[in-house]
């Protein structure tokens, strides 16, 4: 019986269950996917949960906030994804070493490609990211490891220059506002971005009527909008950026994307990605 599960706080309305049990009986393994749900503070807790992995007790654990940097520490290894980001989303044993994995960088890019499809891009990718926390890390990895030139929007100017640093071997342009007013979205436009990319939590339910750009914006025409927001199924941002004419999407595809990359990880099985999408709406 494979013992699967989720380690955050707090998780009431997360979809990874639904995902991960499609997942199992797809690929027809008996199993479980348990919501962990471990106090901030509760540093204990999170050892005893470890240690059932080491004792073959669990065979795989995802994490979410707040946990994604905490569990740094307590692995024996980090993958060289994870290392770079600075956060862990998935957790497994191998060769008795508690491994800390990262699979939200591919499951971005994975479902990136899909979206963006063929379309023709210059030899100079430039994207825009909005926000500098833990997803943003992951975005910014992605992008600069396929190519593409960065801009950091972020409120606090010391959680991207954090950002920055971590990546400083890499050419990264930062814009450091405020927030994110309109002033910055006419530099945005400016600066033609092929593609603008939310890792702000702003739309997300029950926040629905709030977007990270004002709808008097016009982007410019070519720009292609990618939302970390999942929930509602289709953001303001995604909205308004339709109502525009442009290609616009949620995140659902990275969250079904990085879940089935740790499904892997785990257990062997590359689980079907339409019967995962299906899952997680409904
Ligand atoms: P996080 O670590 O808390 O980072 C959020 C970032 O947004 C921070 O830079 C934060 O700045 C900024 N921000 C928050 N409220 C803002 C506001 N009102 N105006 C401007 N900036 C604001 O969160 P995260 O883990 O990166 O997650 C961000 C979003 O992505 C969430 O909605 C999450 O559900 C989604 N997500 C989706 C996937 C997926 O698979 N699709 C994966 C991961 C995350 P401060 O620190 O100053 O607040």
């Amino acid at each position: 019986m494979i013992q699967l599960g989720l380690i955050g706080y707090p998780l009431g309305h997360s979809l990874s269950p639904k995902i991960h049990v499609a997942a199992l009986k797809a690929c027809e393994l008996d199993g479980n996917y348990s919501l962990f749900p471990i106090h901030p503070t509760d540093r204990q807790g999170l050892k005893d949960l470890l240690s059932r992995i080491r004792l073959g007790e669990l065979h795989g654990l995802n994490v979410t906030i707040p946990h994604k940097q905490n569990v740094i520490e307590l692995m024996d290894e980090l993958t060289q994804t994870a290392k770079a980001i600075g956060a862990v989303n998935t957790i497994y044993l191998r060769e008795n070493k508690l491994i800390g994995d990262n699979t939200d960088a591919s499951g971005f890019l994975s479902d990136l490609k899909k979206f963006i499809g063929n379309r023709e891009l210059g030899i100079e990718k430039s994207a825009l990211v909005l926000g500098a926390g833990g997803s943003a890390r992951a975005v910014v990895y992605t992008l600069l490891n396929d190519g593409w030139n960065v801009t950091l929007a972020s409120r606090r100017i010391e959680q991207a220059q954090e950002l920055a640093n971590t990546f400083k071997d890499h050419v990264l342009h930062i814009t450091i506002i405020t927030d994110l007013r309109p002033s910055t979205l006419r530099q945005a436009q400016g600066n033609a971005f092929d593609l603008i990319v939310n890792a702000t939590p702003l739309g997300m339910s029950p926040n629905t009527d709030q977007s990270p750009l004002p709808e008097y914006i016009t982007l410019s025409k070519d720009a292609v909008i990618y939302d970390l927001v999942y929930n509602p199924r289709e953001t303001k941002l995604v909205k308004d950026a339709r109502a525009q004419g442009l290609q616009a999407t949620t995140g659902l595809g990275m969250l079904i994307e990085q879940a089935a990359l740790a499904f892997e990880l785990w257990t062997g099985h590359n689980p079907p990605r339409d019967i995962l999408r299906i899952a997680a709406e409904n």
